[in-house]
């Protein structure tokens, strides 16, 4: 170490705009830093501290044989299943827990008992019927029976949307067991009751589309951290799923084409000779290959074929199953090149969605898939199927989407982007929650909120200014500055969220691009997120496990940020609330007497010396000049002896680096920030100077570790600054942007606004006609 004398050198306080009051106490400290330990669980052998699975994880698996069979005359879809359970636990099962999905369908639903109705001016009458549920439709999911693997009946139990099985004998860690389900349900009219999957009637020609989901009794979750996840299925919370091997056999009439998660094991079987062409055609193609036509799936529509076909598909490890069929399929696909894998991108729709799924639904998920590959894994499926159902839902290998233009094929920009956000949207969710399988029914934020990040990487990669609704900080402020009982924090139930958009899906999502964007930096943001999919792919990650893993990849303690977005509904508000510009005291005596006399100068006369100067008063001494002295002449601004001495004495006491920086003229400003908002956040300020120019200047949040309500900063600049912009470029979701200027900006008031109309922008596609449609008339 070296000794370093210190050069103390004096201000002078030039200006202080204060005006604006502080409270007494000046000293807060609210512990925004404190770590998270107490909220999350203790690392243990199966979950570590770093965030990775521990090195006894172990998770069950559970393999599927279905047979099933639609009725379109009747709706119903029946099916028998073979389970294959294996308890890769160390723990001693005496008993099975099965999700029966489609008795939140059932009459005595909890879904519409525990739903809470008003009745406003007018209700329509699906209104009235949704507040029973829709008691004339049986919906729920009928067991016929369960059996053993040599078919003698199994005790079972049902409660509501969940059924126990209790096991003849009990099963131990490392055993299997195999049983079997046959049952049947009414599939709901989707369009009329709603819901994730159902069938769609087309009434122009009559035919029908299904999509065909939470169909089949699925084993509930059973791991170290809940036991068995058998929360009841209400509607919101959606699905916590085990990995397996499906081997799942599809009965629909014969004119059907079937869309399905895996892959088709009897093309042969089911295929034309051109259309088995035309598929192999695609693989290698580099745009859409159409292999069900529009003209084709057309003639289909006008007949209805008496007989059935069996289409015969099977999936390895995944958590679901899922699938669509109608004979008004039209199908084209794609091969993508995943790091040199060939994934078949697909969609499947009909001739309503026409012109637009044709051209972009199979690029839009070949898009997804080479985008969220890049952020997180490598897609490890054969398959990525969309599917126009008018809606958008997710599973493993295939979703449901929306998108149909008008009957002239035209279509808003609203319809467009609307249709290629979901695309990807739903696509993305193969990432999560299909592999990297979170806990849907406890937090619906671990597969939204970072889907629908992931999702704006890829809307942002697919065109320059493409309209994403969520992730730029900006698009989060209103719901920010909302009604706090109106908010939930993030780390919320799936059931008991309000604003379930901006809750679980906005938020997470901004919040991540905050930190990619502006706390961590894309390199360590991005190799910290890439790892938490990596670790937790083909296994079931817990909110600690990603907060964990973010910290541990990257080497950023963010459970400041953690506590702050995930815990709290705090807001970002941070406001310059003063600054005070300081001035070196050169105590050169004849520099400072100018500077004095200066300001003595610009002080603003008094009204009786003005007066008096306007009639040239006449003043004794002035007529008698004998009464003058000294004092008449001396002005107690001058410099004096002694300030001569003071400043040779001065002079002598610097070195010539404390004499160069003296010289160099610095302005230094204090300026004192206020967090108004709650979260703290890294506080972002522009210096602009007095020549036009201006600097960024990036404080990290750390600032805020004393003292979490208001912290003081010194800037000493070349040049006069005449502007401190706080978050110039919007990227911290600071909710109110009035007191991010110093001095303040004379921003127009509510009411000009209104008169000028500068807060209504134009509707992306207002009045009768679409802008297509528009364009078309002009001609
Ligand atoms: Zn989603």
């Amino acid at each position: 170490m070296t000794r370093i004398t210190k050069l103390f050198i004096s201000f002078v306080v030039l200006v202080s705009s204060t005006g604006l009051v502080f409270g007494q106490k000046e000293f807060y400290n609210n512990n925004k830093f404190k770590q998270l330990d107490e909220e999350l669980p203790t690392p243990n052998v199966y979950r570590t501290g770093s965030g990775a699975p521990g090195h006894e994880y172990w998770q069950q698996k559970a393999d599927y044989v279905i047979e099933a069979s639609i009725d379109e005359k009747l709706h119903r879809l029946t099916g028998a299943e073979t389970v294959t359970y294996y308890n890769n636990s160390p723990d001693v099962l005496t008993y099975l827990w099965i999700q029966l999905d489609q008795n939140m369908r059932a009459t005595d639903s909890d879904t519409y008992k525990i739903r809470q109705n008003k009745v406003g001016k007018s209700v329509n009458i699906n209104q009235l019927a949704g507040i029973d549920g829709f008691p004339e439709y049986d919906g729920g999911h009928k067991i016929q029976k369960v059996t053993d693997a040599s078919g003698n009946p199994i005790k079972y139990t049902i409660n509501k949307t969940m059924m126990r099985l209790d096991l003849p004998q009990a099963l131990n860690p490392g055993e299997k067991v195999t049983f079997n389900i046959d049952w049947y349900y009414n599939i709901n009219d989707r369009l009329l009751m709603g819901g994730r999957g159902g069938y769609e009637t087309f009434a122009e020609d009559g035919n029908t589309i299904y999509t065909i989901t939470q169909w089949f009794p699925r084993m509930a979750v059973y791991d170290d951290f809940n036991g068995w996840q058998h929360k009841q299925f209400l509607g919101n919370g959606e699905f916590a799923l085990t990995f397996g091997d499906y081997d799942v056999k599809i009965t629909v009439p014969s004119d059907h084409i079937v869309a399905s998660t895996g892959e088709l094991q009897n093309p042969d079987e089911i295929l034309t000779e051109e259309q088995k062409k035309r598929f192999e055609e695609s693989k290698t193609a580099d745009k859409p290959v159409v292999i069900v036509s529009q003209k084709e799936a057309e003639k289909k529509e006008k007949t209805v074929e008496s007989g059935t076909k069996t289409w015969h598909y099977k999936a390895k490890n995944v958590r679901d199953f899922a699938f669509g069929s109608s004979r008004k399929f039209i199908w084209d696909a794609m091969g993508v090149d995943i790091n040199g894998k060939t994934v078949m991108a697909m969609s499947y729709y009909p001739k309503e969605a026409n012109p637009l799924y044709g051209q972009y639904s199979t690029e839009a998920v070949a898009h997804t898939l080479e985008v969220y590959s890049k952020y997180t894994i490598d897609y490890p499926y054969p398959v990525a199927i969309s599917v126009e159902a008018s809606n958008g839902m997710e599973y493993p290998m295939i979703c449901f989407n929306y998108g149909r233009p008008e009957k002239d094929g035209t279509y808003s920009p609203r319809i467009k982007y609307g249709m290629i956000s979901v695309i990807i949207h739903e696509v993305g969710h193969n990432f999560f929650p299909m592999i990297i399988n979170s806990d849907e029914r406890q937090w619906t934020w671990m597969d939204e909120g970072l889907n629908t990040f992931c999702q704006y990487l890829a809307e942002q990669e697919w065109e320059v200014g493409y309209p994403s609704r969520r992730g730029p900080a900006e698009n989060i402020v209103n719901y920010m500055k909302g009604e706090k009982n109106n908010i939930t924090p993030i780390m919320t139930n799936s059931e008991s969220i309000k604003q379930f958009g901006n809750n679980a899906y906005g938020k997470p999502a901004t919040a991540l691009n905050i930190l990619r964007e502006t706390i961590m930096g894309r390199e360590l943001f991005d190799y910290a997120f890439k790892e938490y999919a990596e670790r937790w792919a083909f296994k079931h990650p817990k909110p600690a496990d990603f907060y964990r893993t973010m910290e541990d990849a990257s080497g950023v303690d963010l459970d400041w940020f953690w506590r702050g977005w995930f815990y709290t509904t705090e807001a970002v508000d941070i406001s310059i609330e003063d600054v005070t510009f300081v001035e070196l005291d050169t105590q050169d005596p004849k520099v400072e007497e100018a500077k004095r006399k200066a300001k003595r100068d610009a002080q603003p006369k008094d009204i009786t010396t003005i007066h008096n100067e306007e009639i040239n008063l006449s003043r004794r001494v002035d007529r008698k000049p004998e009464l003058k002295d000294f004092y008449n002449s001396y002005d107690e601004l001058d410099a004096n002896y002694e300030d001569y001495e003071k400043y040779k004495k001065y002079q002598s006491s610097l070195n010539k680096n404390d004499k160069a920086w003296i010289a160099s003229n610095k302005h230094l400003y204090e300026v004192k920030f206020k967090n108004v908002g709650g979260l703290v956040m890294p506080i972002i300020v522009e210096l602009q100077y007095e020549d036009g120019t201006s600097e960024k200047k990036y404080i990290p949040a750390e600032i805020w570790k004393k003292d979490d309500i208001v912290v003081s900063k010194v800037f000493v600049c070349d040049k006069p600054v005449v502007q401190f912009v706080l978050d110039p470029n919007r990227e911290t979701a600071d909710i109110d942007t009035e007191n991010n200027y110093f001095p303040r900006q004379n921003q127009m008031s509510r009411f000009q606004l209104y008169k000028s109309g500068a807060n209504q922008p134009r509707s992306y596609d207002s009045g009768r006609l679409n802008p297509m449609q528009k364009a078309k008339k002009k001609k």
